[in-house]
């Protein structure tokens, strides 16, 4: 009888240290592993050309480590995910395949995704193992009381406490050589691969995409770099957008060139791996890793927040005003409010945005502007190299007052004096909005306030903020 081998199906998860999946499929027999790429399910969920580059780059690096595994990878071009069994049909007409590992992804349609295929395998007598390796702790795990999730941060921050006490997440080994498979060769061809990737290229011309580097390599030398010199004065420099204060670790995250667990690990290193908190930068690097934990919760447990709802149901009867041209201002970066300006352009050029401007950015949007945050929440994921629909969907709806312990709605940002507390200077809107390099550091916040007559090629902010800031209020008081 020939060997059958166990597949390993890589998703959002392109790393070999510390994997469960991976761990796994090789303790339990020779294995090979697989990649599903489907464009149009890209397309789909909205998900940014800069983001699928990205990932694509990172498909070869891992490609080349599975290599010195002697693990033969398996890249499939399938354009939507409902034809996946059919190809696995196939795929074990040619390769005897025992089971399938991977790793959990948790919302709506990649959890059908997953029922569907577990439902063909089932049929052949083989199972579809799935790994809880993208958070912390198994999703549904962190209950309260009642044995409920939780819906505010603060308790379910508090329960993580608890179970770090008993002992942090352990990385998984990377695997073991194994010995070399000798399979049909025509199967691991990849020239579709090259052409898709050419593609992404072009859409991303315009961009400095190559600033991110991939490889496992140099997302761990990121992570070292940033506990070592960063971590310290993170509490405070993760504020300024003109300061490199924090770790630009979320694309890497996001589709699991590093691990969660690796990143803890890191952070309690000199604590040799004991949760014992030492520094405000280590409580606070902490408390954003569990930000990421409860979004990614919330998307299991709540799964309208995948689909286009609030978390917050009373809020579906808010009245966002359709108001397009506002819209396009906002997402080129051309709504005359520098700070709002900048980080748009800091988004569309490299992919990223500082979390405190995206704050800004959002509730602008979502209460000056009063245009639905599904609007910006969408145009987001178009753009972030980082996009992530637990951590986006989270940020958005804190901000426009519809999710989980969201901000409340009569706090509105000031995004002017938000601009003249965290970029004091002006620099980060120097860097983005070139056109307001000259002006002073008081001027460069709200250039026409105190000069209507100035000589600038810069729009006009294209709201009041006291007006609108009470509208959104107004709009904000829903009957209970
Ligand atoms: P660090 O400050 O170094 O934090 C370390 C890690 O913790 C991050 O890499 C990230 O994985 C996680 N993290 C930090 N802050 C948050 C947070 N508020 N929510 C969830 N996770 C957090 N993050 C994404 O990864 N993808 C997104 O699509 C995304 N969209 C957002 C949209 C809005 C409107 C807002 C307000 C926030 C969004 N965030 C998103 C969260 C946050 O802005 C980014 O994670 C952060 O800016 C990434 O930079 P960093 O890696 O340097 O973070």
């Amino acid at each position: 009888m020939s060997t059958a081998y166990q597949l390993i199906w890589f998703r959002q998860d392109l790393r070999i240290h510390d994997h469960a999946a991976l761990w796994h499929a090789t303790q339990a027999g020779p294995c090979i592993a697989m990649v599903i790429l489907s464009p149009e399910q890209w397309q789909l969920h909205h998900d940014a050309p800069i983001k699928i580059e990205f990932y694509l780059r990172q498909l070869q690096a891992l490609k080349q480590q599975l290599e010195h595994l002697q693990i033969p990878l398996l890249v499939q071009i399938i354009p939507l995910w409902k034809d996946i069994p059919d190809f696995l049909k196939q795929l074990a007409q040619r390769i005897p395949i025992h089971n399938i590992y991977a790793n959990i992804e948790l919302a709506v349609n990649e959890l059908k995704r997953d029922q569907s295929v577990q439902k063909f395998l089932n049929q052949q007598q083989k199972e579809l193992i799935l790994f809880h390796d993208r958070t912390l702790f198994p999703v549904a795990s962190i209950r309260n009381q009642s044995n409920q999730p939780y819906q505010v941060f603060g308790a379910f921050k508090k329960t993580c406490y608890q179970r770090l006490q008993h002992g942090l997440p352990q990385c998984y080994p990377a695997p073991q050589t194994q010995h070399p498979i000798a399979l049909d060769d025509s199967l691991f061809q990849q020239s579709d691969l090259q052409q898709l990737h050419s593609n992404y290229i072009q859409q991303i011309s315009t961009t400095r995409y190559t600033e991110w580097q991939v490889g496992e390599q140099h997302a761990l030398m990121l992570l070292d770099q940033f506990i070592d010199k960063q971590l310290a004065g993170y509490k405070t420099a993760r504020d300024f957008p003109a300061v490199a204060g924090t770790s630009q670790l979320s694309a890497y995250l996001n589709i699991g060139i590093i691990s969660i667990r690796q990143c803890l690990q890191a952070l309690f290193r000199q604590q040799h791996g004991h949760f014992e908190i030492q520094s405000e930068g280590q409580q606070t690097w902490l408390d954003e890793l569990l930000w990421r934990e409860f979004y990614q919760h919330v998307l299991f447990d709540f799964p309208q927040v995948s689909k286009h709802l609030p978390f917050q149901a009373a809020t579906k009867k808010i009245r966002w005003r359709d108001d397009p041209i506002a819209l396009k201002k906002w997402q080129q970066g051309l709504t005359g409010i520098p700070i709002i300006d900048a980080g748009m352009r800091q988004m569309l050029a490299t992919g990223w945005m500082h979390n405190r401007v995206r704050m800004i950015c959002a509730m602008f949007l979502s209460k000056n502007l009063l245009i639905d945050w599904r609007k910006g929440e969408q145009w987001f994921m178009q753009h972030l190299i980082d996009g992530d629909l637990a951590a986006n969907n989270g940020g958005w709806q804190w901000c426009a007052s519809t999710g989980t312990d969201a901000v409340p709605y009569f706090r509105v940002f000031n995004p002017i004096t938000q601009s003249q507390k965290f970029d004091p200077e002006g620099e980060y809107i120097r860097q983005w909005v070139p056109e307001l390099a000259q002006l002073d550091h008081k001027t460069i916040h709200e250039p026409y306030a105190k000069h209507q007559g100035l000589s600038i090629n810069y729009p006009q902010p294209i709201v009041d903020l006291k007006m609108s800031r009470l509208r959104a209020i107004e709009a904000f008081k829903l009957p209970s």
